[in-house]
């Protein structure tokens, strides 16, 4: 796509800090990072979120996601990482081409992803779960 900026960054048309690139797939550092090596694994190939990604692109990714995650493990010594992505402006995406955030966790970091995980679930009765589960089924 002409004028997205992960196809540019594919292409080396803008600079980035890659660290991890094979056929299908490239890794480079977030410019806005939440934490130290917070990684952005992208398909060479546009597709705009998890809605179209091709199957075996998706795997691809997954894939390599583990691989970077083990990579920052070791490399940065952090003790975990939540791997993220955003599909859809509703869901908070800002670049309209597939990516999976890997965002490296170390106790004490500040993040809360968990308490604020927490702080917003919702009551719910067991039959709407049921009625959704129904409603759901493929
Ligand atoms: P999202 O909001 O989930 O679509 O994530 C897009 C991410 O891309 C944001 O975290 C941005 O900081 C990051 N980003 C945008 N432009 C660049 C760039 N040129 N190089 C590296 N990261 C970028
Ligand atoms: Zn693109």
């Amino acid at each position: 796509m002409q004028d997205c900026i992960f196809c540019k960054i594919v292409k080396k048309e803008l600079p980035a800090f890659i660290f991890y690139e094979d056929e299908f797939v490239i890794g480079f550092l977030d410019i806005n990072p939440l934490t130290e090596g917070h990684t952005l694994v992208v398909p060479k190939a546009h597709y705009e979120s998890i809605f179209d990604i091709d199957e075996e692109a998706l795997q691809k990714i997954i894939s390599v996601s583990q691989k970077i995650s083990k990579r920052i493990k070791e490399a940065l010594r952090v003790e975990g990482v939540n791997l993220i992505n955003a599909s859809g402006v509703v869901a908070g995406q800002s670049v309209p081409h597939f990516h999976f955030h890997i965002i490296p966790r170390k106790a004490g970091d500040e993040i809360n992803l968990a308490s604020w995980w927490r702080s917003k679930v919702k009551e719910v009765d067991k039959e709407k779960l049921k009625e959704l589960a129904e409603k759901l089924k493929t």
